[in-house]
């Protein structure tokens, strides 16, 4: 079992993902899909009238404030636009995807935080009213019937809190969890750059290995949101899935070249 990450960030080739998942998929292999959409979201939350508001926590986590509103839009695009977007692109291939949400059967459910602490001026301020959390525990038997049937499963963010709340998790996060619940051979992280770069923007400082004991020290090279992916890879690896690759979804084929090793390899 191999689990994709895609992200959400400007530049990923979809259509290349998808035709690519969608020939693995016909040999047999077996994978699951989870996807972000955060830029779309900025976009659209813009063009609604409530711009996205992000925190930074006192220990240097970005995070997006998440108001009932900015819920609802949130799932408009990931749940909508983005989910649905990539089902079709990949029934289009010939794949029977399902899209869910992790509310849904609560493929995903962690505790709801309430309250955020960010740091604002140099000051640190409590914010109320925040639909957020940490995937906890992955409940597994409706993908595993989704497997058993042969349909392709498409995941997505929100999570359901034990409530019963939606609540923002971070994706990259929640498929580390999904990847250690199915004890993975795989978990890809794809994005908009090549891998874990020890220079950010420079794409020359291309961190090619980790070992999987030493990953944490890496932590020092991510800013802001490339933090929650050598988080999430921590978390994998810890949990016994034997690789995590961070790997470049802008062209190409690219779950194979991830897979063949290109990007950062965390084993
Ligand atoms: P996605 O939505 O595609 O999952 P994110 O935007 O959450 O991706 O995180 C990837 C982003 O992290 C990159 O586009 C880059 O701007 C940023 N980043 C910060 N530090 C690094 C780093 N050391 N190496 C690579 N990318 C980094």
């Amino acid at each position: 079992m191999i689990v994709v990450k895609v992200g959400g960030s400007a530049g990923i080739d979809y259509d290349a993902v998808c035709a690519d998942l969608a020939a693995r998929w016909k040999n047999g292999e077996r994978l699951i899909l989870v996807h972000g959409g955060s830029g779309e979201t900025n976009r659209v939350a813009e063009a609604l009238g409530h711009p996205p508001k992000f925190v930074t926590s006192p220990s240097g986590y970005t995070s997006r404030f998440t108001d009932r509103q900015t819920l609802e839009i949130f799932e408009m695009v990931y749940c909508g636009k983005m989910n649905k977007g990539i089902v079709e692109r990949l029934q289009r291939l010939g794949v029977n995807a399902v899209g869910l949400s992790g509310l849904d059967g609560r493929i995903f459910e962690g505790k709801h935080k309430d309250s955020v602490r960010a740091v604002e001026n140099g000051k640190v301020k409590v914010l109320r009213g925040d639909h957020t959390g940490t995937v906890e525990r992955v409940n597994t038997h409706l993908i595993d019937l989704l497997l058993a049937g042969g349909y392709l499963p498409v995941l997505t963010p929100p999570a359901s809190s034990y409530d019963g709340v939606a609540i923002n998790v971070d994706g990259d996060r929640a498929a580390a969890a999904l990847a250690v619940a199915l004890k993975a051979d795989a978990l890809l992280l794809l994005s908009n750059v090549p891998g874990l770069l020890r220079a950010y923007p420079d794409e020359s400082s291309l961190i090619r290995e980790i070992p999987a004991a030493d990953v944490e020290n890496y932590l020092e090279f991510a800013q802001d949101r490339m933090k929650k992916k050598v988080l999430g890879a921590a978390e994998a690896v810890q949990g016994g899935v034997k690789r995590v690759i961070f790997g470049d979804a802008r062209n190409g084929q690219p779950v194979s070249a991830a897979l063949d090793g290109q990007g950062t390899v965390v084993s």
